[in-house]
């Protein structure tokens, strides 16, 4: 099944001399369980295509389909409700909650969209368990390392059920060695739960363990070989 699909997709930036063309007419299919990397030079529109994925921005042309539903069609508060019930996003920097657990952060989503706070924490510590970070549950994020930091930030962008993951240089700030810990806990992840990811990197040893690498050339998307 197809989770994400943008088709014929344009983007540009201001107007006439100034004007920045980012994507020309952009395709891309992620299936369900599919993790693809995103590996182009920076300004090239890594960031771009992924608001736009995450109905975070809008194209001025073509479509973006999250699990079959056109968005194109949809209002702005159709678009967010959209992104709110499909759309999980991780940060290079993890954005949690300091005066929070770690287990209180990823339930926080859980109890905004209405879950009761005991469903919230079994669901909290199924990801917690997945990411290998259980046992850091009742730690606050400044007492975690980087790349503990980092997977429960991803817990906590998997915590609704997200179809689309999507991630802004998820490894950015840790080592090698951390950041492989973390791209496989992501990975694990991923096909665990059957959501369709879309990971922007620059780290090419992480990008050639994806199930697919693509770039931006031309304003277009295209196969990357690395
Ligand atoms: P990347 O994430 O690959 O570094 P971006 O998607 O951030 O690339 O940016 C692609 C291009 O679009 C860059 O030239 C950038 O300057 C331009 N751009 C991005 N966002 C805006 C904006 N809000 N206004 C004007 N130009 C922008
Ligand atoms: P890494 O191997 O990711 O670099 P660190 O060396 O920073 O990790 O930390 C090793 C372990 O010590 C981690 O499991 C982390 O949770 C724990 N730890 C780090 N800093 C603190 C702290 N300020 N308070 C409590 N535990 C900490």
């Amino acid at each position: 099944k197809a989770h994400l699909i943008l088709s014929g997709v344009h983007r540009h930036y201001g107007t006439g001399d100034t004007m920045v063309r980012v994507l020309e007419a952009a395709d891309l299919t992620v299936q369900s369980g599919e993790l693809v990397a995103l590996v182009a030079p920076s300004g090239a529109g890594k960031s771009t295509l992924l608001h736009l994925s995450g109905l975070l921005e809008s194209p001025q042309g073509g479509e973006v389909e999250i699990i079959g539903i056109k968005t194109s069609q949809l209002g702005d508060r159709g678009r967010t409700q959209l992104r709110r019930s499909t759309v999980g996003y991780v940060y290079q920097f993890h954005h949690l909650l300091p005066e929070f657990t770690a287990l209180e952060n990823v339930s926080m989503p859980q109890l905004i969209a209405g879950k009761s706070p005991r469903e919230a924490e079994a669901r909290s510590m199924e990801l917690l368990d997945l990411l290998g970070v259980g046992p850091r549950a009742s730690h606050r994020p400044a007492e975690l390392s980087g790349g503990e930091q980092q997977r429960v930030a991803i817990a906590r962008a998997a915590a609704n059920h997200p179809k689309v993951i999507l991630a802004d240089e998820p490894t950015g700030n840790l080592d090698p060695e951390t950041s492989d810990l973390v791209f496989a806990a992501l990975r694990s992840l991923i096909k665990n739960e059957g959501a369709a990811a879309l990971i922007a990197t620059h780290n090419h040893d992480l990008a050639r363990r994806a199930d697919r690498i693509v770039t931006l050339k031309g304003g277009l998307v295209v196969p990357h070989i690395l």
